[in-house]
């Protein structure tokens, strides 16, 4: 299995230090869609799309003009995981399998650029979009973005321990080496995807959390940061109980387990420079 990291919609939320710690409040923050693209031996597999090249022809109807504004996402379809797939000498096509942390619109938004690719997704995931409970749940997701009728394969949390997570189980067609992990709170099916990576694994933790301090020992987070996942939450207890869990994680199994957030820049980097 060959892992590639691809930055899949650069977003540039107003702020500056607010979102990324760095000096300035006057500038925009860089944040990325941190997407893996799997070349296994049976075609190819993305974890997460990001925006999608329809993001770029037609951003207001596909991720909502306030999201635009705010958030200023790249409207370069170079970005899209279609693009970068052809780019790297492989064929769209191939894309068989797409495992989603959730269905946001800056995760979900490439699934139309896959539209015969089988759709991996807790079904409790599938239902706050289906079947909205409450006000939130009903604006957080873009029906234009599943339009197309997505090949869904849903998945109840139940399954075996993996590194102090309970629920981790396989996937239909995926083999052994990804691993769907529950990582409920910032939506109400929101996973974690862990990929076997020689003799460890990297982990797609989706947006559990968003700055990569959030899970060092003494934990520190930009406060626009921390007032977005507030305002984003679909459960408070078990997102606070996950983002502990991800730490434990990271400080007792570091070397074994590579884990990343979907949106932080410094996380993309330090991926690409460990080459996988
Ligand atoms: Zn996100």
């Amino acid at each position: 299995m060959r892992i590639h990291h691809l930055n899949c919609g650069t977003m540039r939320p107003l702020g500056g230090t607010l979102f990324d710690g760095n000096p300035g409040v006057l500038r925009r923050a860089e944040m990325v869609c941190h997407v893996l693209l799997l070349e296994t031996e049976d075609g190819l597999a993305l974890i997460d799309t990001g925006i999608g090249t329809q993001a770029t022809s037609r951003p207001n109807e596909w991720l909502g003009r306030s999201f635009c504004l705010a958030i200023a996402p790249t409207r370069d379809r170079a970005e899209s995981a279609v693009e970068q797939i052809v780019r790297l000498g492989l064929d769209p096509a191939d894309v068989r399998h797409i495992v989603l942390t959730h269905l946001d619109l800056d995760h979900a938004g490439g699934l139309a650029d896959f539209p015969d690719a089988v759709v991996h997704i807790y079904s409790d995931e599938l239902d706050a979009m289906q079947s909205p409970r409450n006000r939130a749940e009903k604006e957080r997701y873009r029906p234009q973005q599943f339009a197309h009728g997505p090949k869904f394969r849903a998945y109840r949390t139940e399954g075996d321990p993996w590194f102090g997570f309970d629920a981790v189980r396989e996937l239909d067609g995926l083999g052994s080496d990804v691993l769907i992990v529950p990582l409920v709170g910032h939506s109400r099916g929101h996973a974690g995807v862990a990929v076997r990576n020689g003799d460890g694994w990297v982990l797609s933790a989706g947006d559990s959390y968003f700055f990569h301090g959030e899970l060092e020992a003494a934990p520190s987070c930009p406060p626009g940061i921390a007032v977005f996942e507030t305002l984003m939450q679909a459960q408070r207890g078990p997102r606070v109980d996950n983002q502990n869990r991800l730490r434990t994680l990271v400080a007792e199994h570091g070397a074994e387990v590579s884990v990343f957030s979907a949106h932080s820049s410094t996380e993309f980097s330090r991926s690409l420079a460990k080459g996988a």
